[in-house]
């Protein structure tokens, strides 16, 4: 374990900008592993514990990326000349191209000398994070050496495929280690894109290393959440639930509705260690029942969960006849659900999506499911967008319903306050209240009918009566308007 003071002191030099002066955490050892961030002082739920800023950030250029932002301030350029005219083969902006921070990278990538310095090149442009790393201060560095990596077989990969583009890359060994050094940090602690970290509904299009974010361990149901701002992309962390003085805070690195054993297998080889958390050591997930599936025994309705935790194949119990089941079996039904529920997912009507899942699923695959889950948020998502073949009435319905069932989920798991709580409650409060001012119109309009009603019945009272009043004024008229006896009758 690096040492949790000299950590402290380099985190210190690069929070100066923002740091408090009576700051609601501390580096200090961890009950989980090593080293953490502990909690100063009680922290109120939703308060802010510590912002960050990147140490690196640059941009993701996965292969599939459109290459055309500038690799400083990250806007998106007109995909005709946005390369940098000196060739160092980046693209930037014309303001930017101006900046400090281009002239170090360019320089540097100048003189690297870029194979083909006019084309975008993802393995070039995705490098710059990494290669920023030379140019920061020895303390920087420090920091840098100062968080886990996970120095695996693979960490040199990257650099050495970059060197390729090149025709001078740096042979020199330093250079070179403190490049490999920092790709091994940035998978083990960084944000990239496509993120495996739980992106909880956020977009995160960079590829970024934030230091003090990076000493916070991993727990399944974190106590704090993280935002970023979007002008400064600092990260800015809160209190996801009340937190004590002297608990430690804790951040998740993987999705929060993944079940058990995936989520085991996922820290397992991508963060290198083993989560033994409460959500962990319990094979219900605290009663939400993420990873459950139905029994096989088709006469019985219980829930099979995985036996222990842990495992990588472990057996399946049923929870009510206690059948037991082996991996692979419970493997297969869980791919089928996951197959056909994706094959909906996929299809263009939501319309069929939400009618398979309110009707359809629940008779293969509990509704606790995270391929449920994953599929509702998706509908979700897809309703925000608002533009599917859904009327007002099944839109409406179908918002209720699933952020009801999801912060539900999230209620017997125990989680916090997160950005995907925060917009499902928003959902949720918009959508009660275009009901009840629907509701609220709806008995206007009924009270207005009923009153119209009733005055058409005292229209009507009074028109009968005005009718008897007629009639009775014409029998007693019909006596007195008799022409009287003719005279000439009379007198014939
Ligand atoms: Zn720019
Ligand atoms: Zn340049
Ligand atoms: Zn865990
Ligand atoms: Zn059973």
């Amino acid at each position: 374990m690096i040492c949790p003071k000299r950590t402290s002191e380099l985190l210190d030099l690069h929070l100066a900008p923002f740091k408090d002066k009576d700051p609601a955490w501390e580096v200090g050892v961890s009950k989980i592993a090593g080293r953490g961030v502990m909690a100063t002082r009680n922290l109120k739920r939703g308060e802010i514990i510590f912002q960050d800023s990147p140490l690196l950030i640059g941009l993701a250029a996965h292969e599939e990326d459109t290459l055309n932002a500038c690799s400083v301030c990250f806007k998106m350029l007109p995909d005709t000349r946005f390369m940098c005219r000196q060739g160092c083969g980046l693209p930037v902006c014309s303001l930017c191209a101006k900046k400090k921070q281009h002239k170090t990278d360019c320089d540097m990538f100048k003189a690297w000398g870029s194979n083909e310095p006019d084309v975008a090149n993802s393995v070039i442009i995705r490098l710059l994070c990494v290669a920023r790393a030379i140019n920061l201060s020895k303390d920087q560095r420090d920091l840098i050496y100062c968080l886990q990596a996970n120095l695996d077989n693979n960490h040199r990969t990257e650099v050495r495929n970059a060197a390729k583009c090149f025709k001078n890359f740096p042979t020199d060994k330093k250079i070179v280690e403190i490049m490999n050094r920092t790709v091994a940090v940035l998978r083990t602690n960084g944000f990239d894109k496509t993120t495996d970290r739980t992106t909880d509904n956020q977009e995160f299009n960079y590829r970024a290393l934030y230091p003090l974010f990076a000493v916070m361990n991993h727990d399944c149901i974190p106590n704090s959440y993280y935002t970023f701002e979007e002008k400064t992309n600092n990260m800015i962390v809160r209190a996801a639930v009340d937190i004590a003085e002297g608990e430690e805070i804790t951040t998740t690195y993987t999705k929060l509705f993944t079940g058990n054993i995936a989520r085991h297998l996922f820290l397992k080889m991508k963060k290198g260690f083993t989560c033994k958390c409460p959500r962990c050591l319990d094979p219900t997930e605290k009663g939400s029942f993420i990873s459950g599936l139905y029994c096989r025994d088709t006469n019985c309705s219980g829930l099979v969960v995985p036996e222990i935790t842990g495992l990588p194949h472990p057996n399946w119990n049923c929870l009510v006849c206690k059948q037991k089941s082996t991996h692979a079996q419970m493997m297969k039904s869980q791919d089928f659900a996951s197959g056909a529920i994706n094959a909906k997912v996929n299809s263009n009507s939501l319309r069929t999506l939400v009618h398979y899942l309110n009707e359809k699923s629940d008779s293969f695959i509990p509704s606790s499911n995270y391929v449920v889950i994953d599929a509702k948020l998706s509908v979700l998502a897809r309703l925000a967008q608002g533009r599917e073949d859904c009327n007002e009435e099944l839109v409406s319905s179908t918002r209720l319903r699933y952020c009801r069932d999801i912060t539900q989920i999230m209620d017997k798991l125990g989680l916090g306050d997160s950005v995907l709580r925060t917009q499902l409650e928003q959902q949720l409060h918009k959508e009660e209240e275009r009901r009840a001012k629907k509701q609220k119109e709806l008995a206007e309009k009924q009270r207005q009918l009923a009153e119209l009603e009733q005055k058409a019945a005292e229209a009507d009272k009074l028109l009968a009566t005005l009718a008897v009043a007629d009639e009775s004024a014409a029998g007693a008229g019909d006596g007195a308007a008799a022409p009287p006896p003719a005279p000439a009758a009379e007198q014939a």
